[in-house]
């Protein structure tokens, strides 16, 4: 898979096992150039770990419920690069007390600040990410099969997933005139550190795992090379597309 020529930004690294970090490493590998963003100073030195693998460009603080902090992110993009190729936006938060809850109990705050966070700030990407996209790019996002079927501990992430993959598919036909293809990734289940919010991951892991055909659970490499394709001018007959890099998990009964 080639992307060498291309650059590409990625949202979503908290550290060496976040799936962001995963697919930006096979990206790398592919020959792109990557800027990549922190959600705050806590997790900057974590993220530059990474981004010194990665040869990182341009490394800069982003978390996108402050306003401004994604348009300086844009903006800059534009000044150093006057384009961009591909994002991948690979982010969620509910709070806490929300995501633990019935979704019946979730309040209206925490079902609006998980939808704005995990959901909305992917238009607000495309968006800005349009402009530097005149000879077309790849949008990608990640998702989770919860967004499909009722997972048990899944709560307000099921509901705000699949928002966020009903905006790919609306996405993908606005954008499909300015050869933009739109695709969620919806991934395996990984042990990283949002994942570790949500109740019982450990069971919902084994569940996973005997539930996949060769019970094999995805790693965030195998994850990455799909992002890689869907990066890639290969990718670009599909779009709007749930792609399931999950090893088989959602064809089976
Ligand atoms: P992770 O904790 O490594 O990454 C989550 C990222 O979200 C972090 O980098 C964090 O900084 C970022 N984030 C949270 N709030 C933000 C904000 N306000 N602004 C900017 N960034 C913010 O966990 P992960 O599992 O790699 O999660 C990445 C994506 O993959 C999420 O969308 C998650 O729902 C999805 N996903 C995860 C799994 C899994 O099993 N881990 C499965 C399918 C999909």
């Amino acid at each position: 898979m080639d992307l060498s020529g291309k650059r590409g930004l990625i949202v979503g690294i908290a550290n060496e096992h976040s799936i962001a970090a995963g697919c930006a490493t096979l990206f790398q590998a592919a020959g792109a150039q990557l800027a990549v963003t922190y959600l705050n100073d806590k997790a900057e030195p974590y993220v530059r770990a990474v981004a010194e693998t990665l040869h990182s460009p341009i490394v800069l603080p982003c978390d996108v419920s402050v306003p401004g902090q994604l348009e300086a992110v844009f903006a800059r993009i534009a000044q150093d690069w006057g384009r961009l190729d591909f994002l991948l936006h690979s982010i969620a938060f509910a709070p806490a007390g929300d995501l633990r809850a019935n979704l019946i109990d979730c309040s209206a705050e925490g079902f609006a600040l998980a939808m704005d966070v995990s959901s909305h700030s992917f238009l607000r990407m495309a968006r800005l990410a349009l402009p530097l996209m005149s000879n077309g790019g790849s949008l990608m996002t990640m998702t989770f099969y919860g967004a499909d079927r009722a997972v048990e501990h899944y709560n307000v992430m099921g509901p705000v997933k699949a928002a966020l993959e009903a905006s790919v598919r609306y996405l993908a036909v606005d954008l499909a005139p300015r050869r933009v293809h739109v695709h969620a990734i919806s991934a395996g289940a990984v042990k990283t550190r949002a994942a570790s919010g949500i109740n019982h991951f450990d069971a919902l892991l084994d569940e996973v795992r005997s539930h996949t055909p060769a019970q094999h659970l995805v790693t965030i490499e195998e994850i990455g090379r799909i992002a890689t394709v869907l990066a890639s001018d290969a990718g670009m007959t599909l779009t709007g597309s749930v792609v399931y890099a999950d090893a088989g998990f959602h064809i089976v009964a």
